[in-house]
């Protein structure tokens, strides 16, 4: 996944949430625009306890990495309340085996319009990159979100019904 427009101190929230629903619904990195390395530490810190691999990644020069990856073969979908509900797209676009998903911030450059392989909305509403990622990837992997493992931590959340139950792994 890839921010456009985040703008250190103001965005950093909303970008660190980002962050943690694109690693906790089965993205594999997180990259942004402007550097802040505060993004970078709180998701180095979230792996080491709750174990993965995700990597956050900011000052990212966002042309050349959409031209890479174009050319490495990547599918862009664009997440903007614009393109086409993603109930009409969903399929084809889980055919693809390597996504970039670009969601964006304040204001959203024409370029990514013309970029994107798919320019998808969820919902043609105005609401959040956060709630768009999040709905994106629950449809992209039709809820296996829930079964994955990420190894290497140092806890683990037990589920249950009432309270908080934590396994200390090491
Ligand atoms: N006004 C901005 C624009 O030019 O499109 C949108 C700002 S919105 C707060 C930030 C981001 O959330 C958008 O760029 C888009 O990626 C995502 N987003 C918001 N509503 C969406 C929707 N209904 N469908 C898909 N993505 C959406």
């Amino acid at each position: 996944m890839l921010r456009y427009g985040h703008r250190p101190v103001r965005d950093r929230r909303i970008s660190t949430h980002l962050a943690l629903v694109a690693r906790a619904f089965g993205a594999h990195e997180a990259w942004f625009d402007e550097k802040d390395e505060n993004i970078e530490k709180k998701i180095y810190q979230v792996n080491k306890t709750f174990g993965g691999s995700f990597a956050a990644k900011t000052g990212v020069n966002v042309p050349s990495t959409i031209k890479e990856l174009k050319m490495k073969g990547f599918c862009i979908v664009h997440l903007t309340m614009y393109g086409i509900p993603l109930p009409q797209v969903i399929g084809e676009i889980r055919g693809k085996d390597k996504l970039l998903i670009l969601v964006g911030g304040p204001k959203v450059p024409k370029y990514f319009y013309e970029v994107a392989d798919y320019n998808v909305s969820i919902t043609n509403q105005p609401h959040s990159e956060v709630a768009a990622i999040a709905v994106f990837l629950d449809w992209l992997y039709e809820g296996k979100e829930f079964g994955l493992k990420f190894e290497g931590g140092k806890i683990e959340i037990e589920p249950s019904c009432r309270g908080k139950r934590v396994k200390i792994l090491r």
